[in-house]
């Protein structure tokens, strides 16, 4: 019986050892993978059906509305608080349109049970913190609460989706103004200002440039003078993504006509990475399906959110 429960203890700590965590860099993003989807589902939380109901929803919500709604749903996000982690994701994907800010990112998390929604700017006219309360508890919790976790998103999307495209809700969605971010309340300046602005910081960035061109001429070792020019450049050891290179630089003065040369070190090129989706190889077949038609790749729209939206736990 002792050695029952010791079993039984052992295999709760190992389920939890191998629980995935995830960091907001480490979402597999699904617009990367040359899919253009809505849904993330590592985890294998959600049921195929779900998934593909999910990135229908969404897609038909984006043609109509220009809404993009994101579904993420995770295992753990270890010490992360929801609402950080939520708008961390969120910043890092621009999920919703560049300049309309109309995004909608809702994520599950299952060990912690918490089920957070944040919205972009653009769409809180029309879906509110209140309303998003409201789908939050009324609509998704109860759900969450029966185990049904694919029910309870696709509930809350459908509650997105019907709101959005309600009545005049499409037009003001599609119409939503240009927000920066500089102030969640920021009008147009007028005209005049924006210009005096645009002329303003063009000087200052003229300036700055020949004062830093100015800087990077050679002083002439001889006579000190700045008027100096490259002759040539001689590469001694190729730079790799594993060691710096070298090269010989000649230089000639153009006021006193001295010439030198000096050694220099080329930077190790950067190597580019490439950030796979975590665990690969099966999980991509839960998206969408077989005979879906979703096409071509892209990314989020390159929206930003003021942390509007509304969680809960269950
Ligand atoms: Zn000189």
């Amino acid at each position: 019986m002792k050695k029952r429960l010791f079993l039984y203890i052992a295999f709760l700590v190992s389920m939890a050892a191998n629980a995935a965590t995830y960091a907001p860099k480490d979402v597999p993003n699904p617009k990367i993978q040359g899919q253009n989807l809505y849904v993330v589902n590592p985890d294998n939380i959600l049921n195929a059906d779900d998934v593909t109901w999910l990135n229908e929803c969404a897609k038909e919500l984006e043609q109509k509305t220009d809404v993009e709604l994101c579904v993420v749903a995770l295992e753990s996000i270890g010490d992360y608080e929801a609402y950080d982690f939520a708008y961390e994701l969120f910043q890092t994907w621009g999920i919703g349109k560049k300049g309309k800010n109309t995004g909608v990112l809702m994520l599950f998390v299952l060990n912690s049970h918490d089920i957070r929604m944040m919205t972009g700017v653009g769409i809180e006219g029309v879906l509110p913190d209140a309303k998003c309360s409201k789908i939050v508890h009324d609509n998704m919790i109860p759900a969450f609460r029966e185990g049904d976790y694919g029910g309870g998103l696709c509930i809350g999307a459908l509650r997105v989706y019907e709101i959005c495209t309600d009545g005049e809700a499409p037009e003001e969605l599609l119409n939503a103004k240009s927000v920066t971010n500089r102030g969640r309340y920021y009008e147009e300046d007028d005209d005049t200002t924006s210009a005096w602005v645009v002329i303003i910081c063009g000087i200052g960035i003229i300036a700055f440039c020949l004062f830093h061109w100015w800087k990077k001429k050679k002083r002439c070792p001889s006579c000190k003078s700045r008027k100096t020019e490259i002759i040539n450049e001689k590469i001694v050891t190729v730079a790799t993504t594993t060691h710096a290179g070298e090269k010989i630089v000649r230089y000639r003065c153009c006021k006193c006509g001295h010439e030198w040369t000096e050694n220099k070190n080329i930077p190790r090129q950067e190597r580019i990475t490439y950030t796979p989706m975590i665990g690969g190889g099966g999980r991509s077949s839960t998206f969408g399906g077989g005979g879906s038609s979703f096409g071509g790749g892209g990314s989020w729209g390159g929206g930003s959110t003021f942390g509007g939206g509304a969680g809960g736990k269950w």
